[in-house]
């Protein structure tokens, strides 16, 4: 690359540094080659997929507004993974006192730390709302006394609502305890390409070695267990060791374990021999103080209208939200202007369409089970009391409770009914899915169903 070409992306990395904390900069942005560079076109790279999906998430629309302004120009920035150009951190060989994690060190560049958590996900870190007391409060036990209170503790809910954050607090607690704690977090498909691995290269005994002899294992997004027989076996006698040696295991997932239609039921049984829980959706004051706690992490300058504006807008998603607000709190500071309604709508427009696209609504659930039961959606609205009827209304209603956002009277309304119908008929639901399995797999078909018809909508 020549020397203009440098001088463009060291430019715009000036920009940058201006506006960034100087750990923001070091972390997100000094990792970044400059790979090539021609008329109009930039093509960055990064050492792994972490860094490349974090970036994109977050600092993308930053980075090409410092391009902009560092070139003069639009340009077409691509943003790739290419580790041979990364030789510094594959040369600081470790003794690995722990089994491969699956995040990158964060202090890229610098000494990696030995245990490889992300040191920003911790309870302090952490907001508490109603949405995720008792899942805080389970995963402090489970880090104050591990494998005593909660073993193993299973934490559920969907994407970006602070499962992970929430499972290597737990793991970087200890650490910041005993330093020396031998404790593993990986990501369950980092975990199942090991897996994979060790059988083509006939190491599987070296695999459970690693897996076995470690004081707590901490696995994100069991989900990707279900279906795979083979990994659930293999996994299966991995807890029971762990289990049985009072190690404490914490797995998250996006579903409850009954609602892995593909899992086999002893381990079902065995993830919920601890605690199950879950993290929902925070409330607009949660998601404000979440907002504000990364404002103030992230060195950000912003306003509290503006926080406010953001906490009400997006609501299905943590990493949507933060990522909305570093957008926006760059913006601002690369271009020192006050940004209005409309710009911030045009700076989030692809935060936003996801939004529009989480919120399900009452119609589509409707619609989706009246055509699982193979009936109208008039049939569940209307008066009938024919147990086949009656039955399906109330899944509907079940449904309409816990995949929407929507209060009680409001479900009601779409009902036809008052909002102690639909709390009835809530509770009936839960009190029998509770015990009946092949109840919690029709509900699971039946969330499959919604969000893919909702996802049609919207396309
Ligand atoms: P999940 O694993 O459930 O998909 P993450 O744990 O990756 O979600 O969270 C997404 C982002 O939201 C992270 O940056 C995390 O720090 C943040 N986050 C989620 N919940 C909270 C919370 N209660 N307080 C502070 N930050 C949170
Ligand atoms: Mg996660």
């Amino acid at each position: 690359m020549d020397n203009k070409n440098n001088t463009i992306w060291d430019e715009a990395c000036k920009q940058l540094k201006g506006v960034l904390s100087s750990d923001i900069y070091d972390r997100w942005i000094a990792v970044i080659q400059c790979l090539e560079i021609s008329e109009n076109y930039m093509r960055l790279a990064v050492a792994n997929d972490f860094y490349k999906d974090w970036l994109e998430e977050n600092y993308f629309p930053m980075i090409r507004k410092a391009v902009l302004i560092a070139s003069g120009k639009e340009m077409d920035i691509t943003l790739t993974v290419d580790s041979s150009h990364f030789a510094t951190i594959k040369e600081t060989p470790e003794p690995a006192p722990h089994p491969s994690l699956s995040l990158p060190s964060i202090g890229f560049g610098h000494k990696k730390p030995a245990h490889n958590l992300n040191p920003n996900y911790t309870f302090d870190s952490f907001v508490v709302g109603d949405s995720n007391q008792f899942a805080h409060a389970a995963a402090m036990a489970a880090a104050n006394s591990p494998s005593r209170t909660y073993n193993p503790l299973f934490l559920y809910g969907g994407v970006g609502l602070g499962k992970t954050h929430l499972m290597q607090a737990i793991g970087n607690h200890i650490i910041s305890k005993k330093p020396k704690a031998k404790i593993c977090y990986i990501n369950c498909e980092t975990f199942t390409n090991e897996y994979i691995e060790s059988l083509k290269n006939n190491s599987v005994s070296a695999f459970r070695k690693k897996y076995r002899k470690i004081d707590m294992l901490m696995i994100d997004d069991i989900q990707f267990l279900d279906g795979k027989a083979k990994l659930q076996e293999e996994f299966f006698h991995t807890f029971n060791i762990l289990f049985e040696s009072h190690k404490q295991i914490v797995l998250t997932s996006d579903r409850t374990p009954s609602e892995m239609a593909g899992l086999a039921p002893r381990l079902i049984s065995r993830f919920e021999w601890g605690l199950v829980t879950e993290l929902g959706k925070p409330d607009v004051e949660t998601r404000t103080a979440i907002l504000r706690k990364k404002a103030e992490l992230l060195n950000l300058k912003v306003d509290f209208e503006l926080i406010d504006y953001l906490a009400e807008r997006i609501s299905s998603n943590i990493r949507s939200l933060e990522g909305a607000l570093i957008r926006v709190a760059t913006y601002i500071s690369l271009t020192n202007q006050h940004v209005n309604i409309e710009k911030i709508e045009e700076l989030l427009r692809d935060l936003l369409d996801k939004e529009s696209k989480a919120i399900i609504n009452v119609d589509i659930i409707q619609r989706t089970v009246a055509e699982h039961f193979e009936l109208r959606q008039s049939d569940i609205l209307g008066k009938k009391r024919s147990k086949d009827i009656v039955w399906p209304r109330q899944i509907a209603m079940h449904l309409s409770r816990n995949m929407t956002s929507q209060s009680f009277p409001v479900i009601g309304e779409a009902f036809g009914r008052n909002h102690a119908t639909i709390l009835y008929a809530n509770d009936q639901v839960s009190k029998k899915a509770k015990d009946d399995r092949a109840l919690q797999q029709t509900l699971a078909i039946l969330k499959d169903k919604v969000n893919k018809n909702c996802a049609k909508t919207v396309q």
